[in-house]
């Protein structure tokens, strides 16, 4: 996710949050509205918008307060923050704005649940979980829509997170019923040595905007498997569709109080569960600082931590590279959700002598994107999620520029106005470049020149992230070396797009701790505690 290393505030006609993000300071103050109840708005709404919100309001689907307790609760003192369309700036909803007393009650409600949960045999759960997956499945065009409204990515990339998104659930389902122990040969004649795989206890789950259900599923599903109880906080600025989850999980029998959900004050919320000794495990999603945070704040109690923090991908191109796969590959790694991936390509390094060429076909295939509301069909760009994140990349590329990097297409922000950027090339970038050194979390390809392949594998380690790396050759020997090279979770060889369920994602350097997705994904929840019997003889 985003490394913001400058303060930042938006403010929009119709925004309902200052956010003052900085590596130095991490305060989000936070405007929520007075006890004004938490529903949904139509005031100044396009037609499309409302129509569909009129749909998920019927289905059930637009739920606006909290999960406690399988309860949907306002906040305490009935404030509420708004929920916009980052493409029109429509509000969409207005949704109850939690804080400590409510994330209190809702660590308790888990607490209370576990004892319960954890004691279903994993065929019961694994069922409830596949009833969700099933749910979400049938509810994929309403969920995409949800999507699309609060985050902005295109209609089509929206549908196809729910698919991604219920993957979770279905793996995990699966999982739940091979989470095996072992035993081991003792070393005294009258023991017998085994070893439990326990669920941790209460895990609480810290999102981000840019997958706004993906992000959630693949923390719960692992989590509920592993007979664990949640309590998860959305992002605020994309609480829609985690709160449509949560009452399709509800809807599939997973018992009340095993999934509750909080947003609000993300620095209260945040604290009330790093501070709670029943909170067991931390697993979050989203910026270096904010989980670097989380981490110091999980000493206290010795909480497990599983982070999935911010990337610098860098997606090599060398001279031997099929130019076709190559253009694919990083056209789909560097646009998809508009830029706005940890997995996105944010360094692209093109050896000498593919460089013109490559640059050429990549400008033309770019200039292909259409950009627009993500509702409209053939849109591939969408806005970015608000003001602040185009300033930074207006930030970034000024900086390049600045510094003799030249713009091969766009650079600038979009006629259509609001958040939306121009999907934009960058040439002659330089790894010293602010726009290499940070993710730049928009629709912008930075484009470097390399001569050797040990220049491309210095330039591409020489950074803090470590999560996603992508390399285009059609020599077996060099693709094996350079990914063995690589300082990376993950990579991508003649391909873009590398997430899926059934393999284990995460980061190496401060990328991250921990895997999300596969079998790898269970291990953060669980226990291993060891069983020694003696007097066996
Ligand atoms: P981004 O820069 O991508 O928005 P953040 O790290 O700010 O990434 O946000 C990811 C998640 O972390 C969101 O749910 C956000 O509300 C939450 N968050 C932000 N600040 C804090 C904090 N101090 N404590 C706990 N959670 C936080």
């Amino acid at each position: 996710m985003m490394m913001t290393m400058f303060a930042r505030t938006i403010h929009r006609s119709s925004s309902r949050i200052n956010v003052h993000h900085s590596s130095l300071s991490l305060s989000h103050s936070l405007r929520c509205n007075s006890h004004s109840p938490s529903n949904i708005l139509h005031c100044q709404m396009s037609t499309e918008t409302a129509s569909i919100i009129d749909r998920l309001k019927s289905s059930g689907l637009l739920r606006t307060k909290g999960l406690i307790g399988g309860k949907w609760t306002d906040a305490y003192d009935g404030r509420t923050i708004e929920v916009n369309n980052p493409a029109s700036g429509d509000v969409i909803a207005s949704v109850a704005c939690m804080g400590e007393r409510e994330t209190k009650d809702a660590i308790s409600s888990a607490y209370d649940a576990f004892s319960h949960w954890s004691k279903l045999t994993a065929n019961d759960r694994s069922s409830r979980l596949r009833n969700w997956y099933n749910l979400l499945l049938q509810h994929k065009e309403e969920l995409g829509q949800l999507i699309t409204l609060e985050q902005g990515k295109p209609l089509k990339e929206a549908i196809g997170e729910v698919g991604y998104g219920a993957s979770f659930i279905e793996f995990f389902a699966e999982e739940a019923k091979r989470i095996y122990g072992d035993i081991i040969p003792p070393t005294l004649s009258d023991r017998r040595l085994f070893v439990l795989k326990q669920p941790v206890g209460v895990v609480a789950a810290i999102t981000p905007w840019n997958f706004p259900l993906a992000m959630i599923t693949r923390k719960v599903g692992p989590a509920l498997a592993c007979g664990c109880t949640v309590v998860i906080k959305p992002s605020e600025l994309t609480p829609l569709t985690a709160l449509a989850a949560a009452e399709l999980a509800l809807q599939s029998g997973i018992p009340p109080g095993v999934l509750n959900v909080v947003m609000g004050d993300a620095p209260k919320i945040g604290n009330t569960l790093v501070e709670s000794p029943q909170v067991r495990k931390i697993t979050f999603t989203g910026s270096t600082a904010v989980g670097k945070k989380l981490m110091a704040g999980a000493a206290e109690t010795v909480k497990k931590v599983s982070l999935e923090l911010g990337g610098n991908a860098p997606c090599i191109v060398f001279d031997d590279a099929d130019l076709e796969v190559a253009i694919k590959g990083s056209l789909a790694t560097k646009f998809r959700n508009s830029g706005q991936t940890c997995v996105c390509a944010n360094r692209i390094l093109v050896q000498e002598g593919i460089y013109e060429k490559f640059t050429k076909a990549f400008s033309n295939a770019v200039q292909n994107l259409k950009v627009g509301n993500g509702l409209t069909e053939g849109v591939a760009q969408g806005p970015l999620i608000n003001e602040a994140a185009v300033q930074k990349v207006e930030s970034f590329v000024q900086d390049a520029v600045s510094k003799g990097a030249k713009v091969l297409l766009g650079g600038k922000r979009h006629s259509l106005g609001m958040s939306f950027y121009e999907p934009t090339v960058i040439g002659d970038v330089k790894n010293e470049m602010l726009i290499a050194r940070q993710e730049v979390f928009g629709p912008v390809a930075p484009v470097l020149r390399f001569k050797t392949e040990e220049e491309a594998i210095q330039i591409a380690n020489d950074t803090n992230a470590g999560l996603a790396a992508y390399i285009f050759t059609n020599s077996i020997k060099r693709s094996w070396r350079v990914s063995e090279a690589l300082e990376y979770g993950i990579v991508g060889v003649n391909e873009g797009l590398v997430s899926t369920e059934v393999a284990p994602f995460g980061g190496y350097k401060q990328s991250g701790l921990g895997r999300e997705g596969s079998k790898y994904g269970m291990d953060d929840y669980l226990e291993i505690k060891y069983i020694c019997m003696g007097n066996m003889g």
